[in-house]
């Protein structure tokens, strides 16, 4: 039993999306942290499939995916969900929700984890006024992204908003709570400008994510050369 305050491991299904091209370090050490505040057996990672929001990035799904597999293949409290990847409909977060809700009923409760970067932008999303009826959203801070809502998102926020961990974890969905972690100041842009300029990511992402890059000569590796 770990968690809140010695309460049984709890039956939530705690999930993060993403590009993750690649994923890296800020993103396995905010899945990790989540999973042993929630106190949930596993936080899953889900890689997007066609990006609606974004131009299609240089690497395949697949290979977006493998990477997600390395990452996480030595650590049991993160799992790899491949439904999107799977999917042959763009990734839109309401149709991933929606197959999700299904499969875990209608009383487990379903969070979502954003970055701050990605809350900001959730008015942009298919249908986001939908989401909050299907899961909990729990944004995490990110280094160089500060809270300051736009009118909407501001009035999105106060409707849902809650400090409550127990509150969330005792309902199926509707709730958005915000949670500080470590700040790790890492994102994937970073990694593939420093790949595209013959510069090593190493630290940034795991190894094996790495020694991936470099294998299939990703984001322009050795391009020049
Ligand atoms: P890119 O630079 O290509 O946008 P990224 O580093 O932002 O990549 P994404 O795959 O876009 O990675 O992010 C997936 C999710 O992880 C988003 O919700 C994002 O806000 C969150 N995230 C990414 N990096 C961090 C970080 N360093 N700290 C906290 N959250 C992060
Ligand atoms: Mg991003």
């Amino acid at each position: 039993a770990r968690g809140v305050e010695g309460a049984d491991a709890c039956d939530a299904y705690v999930f993060m999306g993403g590009t993750f091209d690649p994923i890296h370090h800020g993103h396995l050490r905010t899945a990790l942290e989540l999973q042993q505040w929630l106190g949930v057996d596993q936080v899953w990672l889900v890689p997007s499939r066609t990006p609606p929001h974004r131009d299609a990035p240089g690497t395949t799904s697949e290979q977006r995916l493998e990477m997600v597999r390395l990452a996480v293949a030595d650590e049991p409290a993160l799992g790899v969900d491949d439904r999107e990847v799977r999917s042959d409909r763009p990734s839109y977060s309401l149709l991933t929700l929606r197959s999700l809700r299904q499969e875990l009923g209608a009383e487990r409760p379903l969070c979502m984890v954003l970055g701050m970067d990605a809350y900001l932008g959730l008015p942009s999303w298919h249908g986001w006024e939908e989401l909050i009826g299907l899961c909990h959203i729990i944004v995490v801070r990110r280094p160089g992204y500060i809270y300051e809502p736009q009118a909407t998102m501001g009035r999105f926020t106060r409707a849902h908003e809650t400090t409550s961990l127990a509150a969330v974890l005792g309902m199926p969905c509707g709730r958005v709570l915000m949670h500080e972690l470590t700040p790790l100041s890492i994102s994937a842009t970073q990694i593939r400008q420093l790949v595209a300029r013959g510069l090593s990511p190493r630290y940034l992402c795991p190894d094996p994510v790495w020694h991936y890059i470099q294998q299939h000569r990703l984001y322009g590796l050795n391009e020049g050369s």
